[in-house]
Parts: structure tokens; C-alpha cells; sequence
């Protein structure tokens, strides 16, 4: 028998993957969470049907979301991640030398333990000593945060459900709030193909409370387009530089010292969404 999971990524286009096996289906008080074992990607985990992350591309999306930030930052002592509840993002930022305490706030404790059942490369930085997990919405812990942090990470959902809210203006008004003097905030920001407004949208609304904005790319076999953005609202320093001491670049599968600023070159037609 064959088996397979099909994404609809637009209402007319679709990702289809063949699957071997169904290792979890479960609805949280946010979400369907699914687990299935592909033959293509491993395994992958999906929210209410949407590809999250996969066994075998997830490296760039969860290098390319924390290293950018962690590297062009001098000193990332505190770092707060929202969402990222498969904890890919946690396990690189607490393994950078720089880091001394990783805050994660996911919403969704049902991810948490999805990940830390079937994905135990992405889920090892749970058990790291600098590793803080807080199950709770992220939208309502940096409200009342100030200058609490060097870098905040957003690794959420697309703008539905508990995350529509993580794409506001006010939302990264208190991001910048509980970030220090010269920190760092980065979003994933979807797919210059198909979100195009939602791309335009989070760099107008970031650059109400970041003097420096940029966005930068990488590839994403799994996500809609193949192709992913990420935004950077910065305080100080400009994130397209290495500015650490110590930047890490190894060992890497995607992230090096070219990527990362290369990944920051954009093509016309990403340029004119933020123009
Ligand atoms: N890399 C993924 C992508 O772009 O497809 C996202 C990965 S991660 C699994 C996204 C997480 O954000 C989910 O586990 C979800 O529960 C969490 N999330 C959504 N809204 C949230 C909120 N308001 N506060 C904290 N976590 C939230």
C-alpha cells in the first residue's frame, strides 16, 4: 500500500511525500500534531498538516535562523527563542560558545514532547545545562520583558492560530523592548514566492522599531517555494558582518562565513518586495 501526505502549500499547488508509517497524530488544545516517516525526508513533523521540519533538511533552516544572529552579534550571552517547539533553533543557539542561558517559550507542550520522542538530533539541546524551556504563549512573556536579552529568535507557525499575533507591530515593539541596547531580533519571515505581502508586511512593521532592517534567504527543499526569507531588525549592529570574537563556523552542514554573507545578496525581485 502507498501512502501519502500531501501539503497543500497553495490553494492550487501541493507537496507530496510518500510515507511508510504514521507515528503520532494527536490534537493539542492549539494544534494536530503528526509525525510520519517519509522516505524522501525521514521523519517529519507537521502542524495542522503543514510540513515543520524534516530529519533530513532541517540543517538550514535551523542553522540559518540562529547562526546569522549569533554571529553578527559581539557578545550573545541571552537568547530567547519563540516558538521552535521541535527545539532545532535551541540546540544551535545553546551549542554556540558565546551563548550562556537559552530561553525557549513554546506554547505547544505537545510539539515539545513529540520532538523529544521522534526527532533526537533536533530535541538534544533540551537537556544542555544553558537550555531554559517555558511552556507558555510567547506574545504575553515579552510584554513586560526590559533589555532582558541579546538576540530573541522567532521560529514560529505561519500567521495563523496562536501565531497571527507574533506578525504584529505591537508584538515586535516588545521585542525590541526586552532586547538590550544592541540586540538582535530574527523572524522567519516565509516564502518570497507565495508571501510576498506577508514579506513586505513583517519589514515595514520591524523597521517601526529597528533603526537597521535586512532580510536575508536560504533553501528550503520542504518549505513552500524552496526558498525561505528571514528578517533581521537590529539595534546596532549590521547583521550582514560577523561581529563576534568568536564566531562559530564549524562543524556546518549549511551555515560558513560565505553563507552568511551571501545569504544576505538578493535577487531583483526579492529586493522590489522591500523596496
Ligand atoms: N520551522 C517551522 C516552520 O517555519 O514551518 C516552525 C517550527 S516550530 C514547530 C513553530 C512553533 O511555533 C510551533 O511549535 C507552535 O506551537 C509555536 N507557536 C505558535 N504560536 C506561538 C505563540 N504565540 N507562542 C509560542 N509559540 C508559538
Amino acid at each position: 500500500m502507498q501512502l501519502w501526505v500531501t501539503e497543500y502549500q497553495t490553494p492550487s499547488m501541493g507537496l507530496s511525500v510518500k510515507t511508510t508509517d504514521m507515528l503520532l497524530l494527536e490534537k493539542s488544545e492549539f494544534q494536530q500534531v503528526a509525525v510520519v516517516q517519509t522516505i524522501q525526508f525521514g521523519k517529519m513533523l507537521l502542524l495542522d498538516g503543514i510540513i515543520q521540519t524534516t530529519e533530513t533538511d532541517e540543517f538550514v533552516y535551523h542553522e540559518m535562523i540562529t547562526q546569522i544572529a549569533l554571529n553578527a552579534h559581539p557578545d550573545p550571552k541571552k537568547v530567547l527563542i519563540i516558538g521552535g517547539g521541535d527545539g532545532g533553533a535551541l540546540r544551535e543557539v545553546v551549542g554556540h560558545p558565546a551563548v550562556e542561558e537559552g530561553t525557549m517559550v513554546e506554547i505547544d507542550g505537545l510539539v515539545v514532547d513529540a520532538s523529544k520522542k521522534f526527532f533526537p538530533h533536533h530535541s538534544e539541546g533540551f537537556d544542555n545545562p544553558k537550555a531554559r524551556l517555558i511552556i507558555d504563549d510567547g506574545i504575553q512573556y515579552v510584554k513586560d520583558k526590559q533589555k532582558a536579552f541579546d538576540i530573541m529568535i522567532v521560529d514560529s507557525t505561519d500567521p495563523i492560530g496562536p501565531a497571527v499575533e507574533l506578525f504584529s507591530e505591537n508584538f515586535y515593539s516588545d521585542a525590541a523592548n526586552s532586547l538590550n541596547d544592541d540586540g538582535m531580533l530574527v523572524v522567519q519571515s516565509e516564502s518570497p514566492f507565495f508571501n510576498a505581502d506577508i514579506i513586505k508586511n513583517v519589514y515595514k512593521k520591524i523597521s517601526a522599531s529597528f533603526p537597521i532592517v535586512k532580510l536575508y534567504l536560504a533553501n528550503v527543499p520542504t518549505y513552500p517555494g524552496g526558498l525561505w526569507s528571514f528578517t533581521v531588525g537590529s539595534k546596532k549592529y549590521d547583521p550582514a558582518e560577523i561581529n563576534n570574537p568568536r564566531p562559530k563556523f564549524e562543524p556546518f552542514k549549511y551555515y560558513s562565513e560565505e553563507m552568511h554573507k551571501s545569504s544576505f545578496v538578493l535577487p531583483p525581485f526579492v529586493k522590489n518586495i522591500i523596496s
